[in-house]
């Protein structure tokens, strides 16, 4: 927006969030904002980053250091002449504001979908004949920011990560965004303290992330991964974020990468809704279409490690996301097999050639490489699926398979592959405890599948 204010010749740019989008669009007295509705009041100021990038501007695409340390960095004359900075002054400002500033230019109307909602004065083009006086005092300062890290070593495969992610700073108060991420965040970090103590490891390395600067462009966790970079795109099995959890209404509405579908329907089926007990998290997800939404654009910490290293990834916001979170991070985390599942991911891929092929009608192009392809990619996925399915079904039928079971447990002791059935009732409560045996049964099965 700014960027292309600049680009036609403006000196500065006032941005503002019409009343329209906000709760503002139905007829006069029906509309509603706080503090009787979820709606930002027409008195509110939305405040975003405005660079056109990810991470710290000074280090495109290589890690920062911290301010007085030395690492390459653009110089104030690279930034001004980046695309990606905005480089002209912008302030935000309230739709009231906003509206104030419109009803004072003359010129043509703008186009029907810029105006505003019901009652709002005719948005028109300008220029002038108002004048607005904007002074604008920048320090650009350059600042040290801090990401915190939590490490529990896996036991059998301590060089797996799985990788579940926060932030922490806010824009304001940030009661809601990271705030009630970051609570969620604590919950499970105490959780897994609690298994610890009793004497339970992970299979694989569990790294907890409190990111710093994501409001200012995903500045904390695009520094860590592109300092870590060929490490995480060996390393790193799945990144699990979550930004805000109190959020709605809407119920359960994940987003994630295709292989880690199943994973989320299996934990999902596990926790209790909190609007509603009578249900799973899972009721109310299926009733969305598509249930699962697919983790595009870079709103949030996930966009480094899917879009620079494609780490599986995924984003979850609502209530109870502890128990979810934690949940789906444990099976990543314990399970003797991965819990992906690339069958999904072929649909998917398909799916969005059919997208592209669509809107590529009469292209010189051909798209048969690129189905071919997919087709390896769902027959290789198929073949370890029925694999899978069918370890898991022997294990069932065989008289032996709860002997080996128990023999396998003691012979590993109570605490290996995730399974350790009571803690994980301890540590993820009353309303986790099918969920937790589900799981630890699961983790079994595997467990008899792999070593018989
Ligand atoms: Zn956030």
């Amino acid at each position: 927006m700014v960027r292309n204010a600049r680009a036609a010749g403006a000196a500065a740019a006032i941005v503002y969030t019409d009343a329209k989008d906000f709760g503002g669009a139905g007829a006069k007295g029906k509309r509603k904002w706080f503090p009787d509705a979820r709606w930002l009041p027409p008195t509110g100021v939305q405040v975003g980053t405005l660079y056109y990038g990810n991470g710290d501007p000074t280090t495109p695409l290589w890690p920062s250091c911290a301010a007085g340390e030395d690492c390459e960095r653009l110089s104030q004359g690279e930034l001004d002449g980046s695309a990606a900075m905005p480089s002209i002054p912008a302030l935000p400002v309230s739709a009231r504001d906003g509206e104030t500033i419109l009803k004072a230019m003359g010129g043509d109307a703008a186009p029907t979908e810029w105006q505003g909602g019901e009652g709002a004065p005719m948005y028109r083009l300008g220029p002038g004949p108002a004048v607005l006086n904007l002074t604008y005092i920048g320090n650009d300062t350059l600042a040290t920011i801090e990401n915190v890290f939590a490490v529990i070593e896996g036991k059998e495969e301590p060089d797996r990560y799985v990788i579940i992610g926060n932030h922490r700073d806010a824009w304001t108060f940030g009661a809601v965004d990271p705030n009630s991420g970051t609570a969620a965040m604590l919950e499970i970090a105490e959780r897994l303290s609690k298994l610890e103590k009793k004497g339970w490891r992970p299979r694989r390395t569990i790294i907890v992330c409190s990111w710093d600067a994501e409001e200012f462009a995903l500045i904390g966790s695009t520094e860590w991964v592109e300092d870590n970079m060929d490490m995480l795109a060996s390393r790193a099995i799945a990144y699990l974020n979550v930004d805000i959890t109190v959020f709605g209404p809407g119920g359960f509405r994940p987003r994630a990468t295709p292989q880690l579908d199943q994973l989320i329907k299996e934990a999902s089926k596990m926790v209790q809704d909190p609007d509603d007990p009578s249900q799973t998290l899972y009721d109310t997800m299926i009733r969305h279409h598509p249930p699962i939404d697919r983790v595009a654009g870079a709103g949030t910490d996930f966009a480094a490690f899917l879009q620079y290293i494609g780490v599986p990834s995924l984003d979850m916001s609502y209530g109870t996301m502890a128990s979810v979170w934690g949940l789906i991070a444990l099976r990543l985390a314990d399970d003797e097999i991965l819990p992906l599942n690339y069958v999904s991911y072929a649909s998917e891929l398909e799916k969005c050639t059919k997208l592209v092929e669509g809107g590529c009608t009469g292209c010189p192009v051909s798209f048969a490489p690129l189905h071919k392809s997919i087709d390896q990619l769902r027959k290789a996925a198929n073949k370890i699926h029925k694999e899978k399915m069918r370890d898991l079904n022997l294990s069932m039928s065989n008289p032996n398979f709860k002997s080996q079971v128990k023999e396998r447990t003691r012979s590993r002791g109570s605490t290996q592959g995730g399974c350790d059935r009571q803690a994980r009732t301890v540590a993820f409560g009353s309303d986790d405890r099918r969920a937790c045996t589900m799981v630890a049964t699961d983790g079994w099965m595997l467990a008899a599948a792999d070593g018989s």
